[in-house]
């Protein structure tokens, strides 16, 4: 009885962790207003909406992307890297965003665990 109690608890706990570290990406992605597709095009963000452990992203060149979030999948770790091929042209993501990305935003969020 008491070993199974344990294991609940330790289970729960996990679930716990695991999800505030999808809140953390998601409003990571919230703020700087930018996801990198597949194709490693930089789209601009503009309507976001989590549901649990996915959320919907709508680019400005009316994309639908599904995001399943980890910081650990491509997409966290590209914007981790700033790794991306162009920036889409339907979106016209500003220069001062682009810089305020490759800069301050990502050094804030990642710089403990780098
Ligand atoms: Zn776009």
């Amino acid at each position: 009885m008491v070993e199974q109690g344990k294991t609940q608890k330790t289970v729960a706990k996990e679930k716990r962790r695991y999800y505030r570290k999808n809140v953390e990406f998601f409003k990571l992605l919230d703020k700087i207003k930018l996801w990198p597709s597949r194709s490693g095009t930089l789209h601009g963000i503009k309507s976001m909406k989590i549901s649990g452990d996915t959320a919907e992203i709508i680019t400005h060149c009316n994309e639908r992307f599904l995001v399943r979030n980890s910081r650990n999948s491509r997409s966290a770790r590209w914007l981790r890297n700033k790794l991306f091929f162009g920036v889409c042209k339907g979106c016209k993501i500003p220069e001062w965003k682009l810089e305020k990305y490759s800069s301050t935003y990502l050094n804030q969020y990642y710089g403990k665990n780098l």
